[in-house]
């Protein structure tokens, strides 16, 4: 993790002018587990996710937890397999938030952030997990078969 050029990282490899707090709220250093587990919008990302997949919340306290996490849910099949999907899916939509925010100005929107999640997941899930004949209905309410 610590190949994830976070603010933290940058100024680790003493990259000039990179102070290393989170470019999301400020609030605490740039690390993996800040950005992706303790962030407010990580939090706010997950919360809507377990409601989402019907999952009990899980409080992550390292990235590890994020990326094994779907092997303590209680999903079984592919329902699990795609929930890992949506775990780093998240991850990567978060990442792109945070660089739109720092290098375009774009504030963070969590319903943006969601949508996103669910869109791309959806495309995912339909065309790479082998659920084509899923429905956006079905996809929305979590019922995987
Ligand atoms: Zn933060």
């Amino acid at each position: 993790m610590s190949k994830i050029p976070t603010s933290d990282a940058l100024r680790r490899r003493n990259m000039v002018g990179v102070e290393g707090l989170c470019s999301i709220c400020g609030d605490d250093l740039e690390l993996v587990e800040h950005l992706f587990t303790t962030c407010w919008v990580a939090m706010l990302v997950w919360n809507h996710i377990c409601n989402w997949t019907r999952v009990q919340r899980f409080f992550a306290f390292s990235f590890r937890d994020l990326i094994e996490v779907h092997e303590h849910v209680g999903l079984k099949g592919k329902a699990k397999k795609v929930f890992q999907g949506i775990i780093f899916l998240r991850c990567w939509v978060i990442w792109r938030a945070r660089n739109k925010l720092k290098f375009e100005g774009k504030q963070v929107k969590i319903e943006e952030v969601i949508s996103e999640i669910k869109s791309i997941g959806f495309l995912w899930v339909r065309s790479r997990a082998k659920l084509s004949s899923l429905s956006w209905t079905d996809w929305c309410k979590y019922e995987i078969v």
